[in-house]
């Protein structure tokens, strides 16, 4: 798996939920099939009166997520910006000629006055596959965006009484001085972490 094949996979879930962050730091959520997708990058289109439309300008933190039938979850944090003056219309163009049912909701040169086109260039891509035993999750970058890790960690301070391996659901944790997470395994549950007698399983970031 890469973050190009994590593109792909997207483009043919076809309807995506893309997330942002309102003015009053609530979070808002919106389906969008209006997207063209390039090898490292993602254009989509929304109108101008949108509130999706101002959230992306006021603020451009977005996460976009998408579910496989193979029980695949692809999830894409970014900040997305919109395209440039010049370059609108080939976008707008190119993503109402992949997906015609949107000159259904914009005909004629309507979707040239209130639409607008924004790209994801820079992003962290999250794979998460559920249909596998154990399950497997890995963390891909496009653009400039550097990954960040999140999930649970073991410390020297680990005594080796085995109680976290012994009740992990996916079995990825093995033993050694100290134990060690298999973090492509893992699923985030925290149950190592509730259970750990020495507190030496740390939970870094957010889930
Ligand atoms: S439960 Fe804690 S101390 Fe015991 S093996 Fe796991 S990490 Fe080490
Ligand atoms: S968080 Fe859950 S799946 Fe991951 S190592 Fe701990 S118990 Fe296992």
């Amino acid at each position: 798996m890469d973050a190009k094949t994590c593109l792909q996979k997207l483009k043919y879930v076809g309807v995506l939920a893309f997330a942002t962050v309102d003015e009053y730091g609530n979070p808002q959520i919106r389906n969008i099939s209006a997207v063209h997708y390039e090898p490292e990058a993602m254009y989509f289109f929304t109108a101008k009166g949108k509130a999706f439309c101002r959230e992306l300008i006021n603020d451009g933190r977005v996460q976009v997520l998408g579910y496989t039938k193979y029980k695949e979850m692809i999830r894409l944090s970014a900040c997305a910006v919109p395209v440039c003056d010049e370059e609108q219309p080939k976008y707008i163009d190119m993503i109402f000629d992949e997906q015609p049912y949107l000159y259904n909701l914009y005909p004629d040169n309507t979707r040239m006055l209130g639409g607008m086109v924004f790209k994801i260039t820079d992003a962290q891509i999250e794979y998460f596959d559920l249909g596998v035993n154990p399950i497997f999750r890995e963390t891909y970058t496009i653009g400039k965006k550097r990954t960040v890790f999140k999930g649970y960690n073991i410390a020297n301070s680990c005594i080796g009484c085995g109680k976290c391996a012994d009740n992990c659901p996916q079995h990825c944790i093995e033993k050694g001085a100290p134990y060690k997470i298999q973090q492509n395994h893992c699923l985030h549950c925290g149950i190592c972490f509730e259970l750990c007698p020495v507190k030496a399983i740390e939970n870094v970031g957010s889930k």
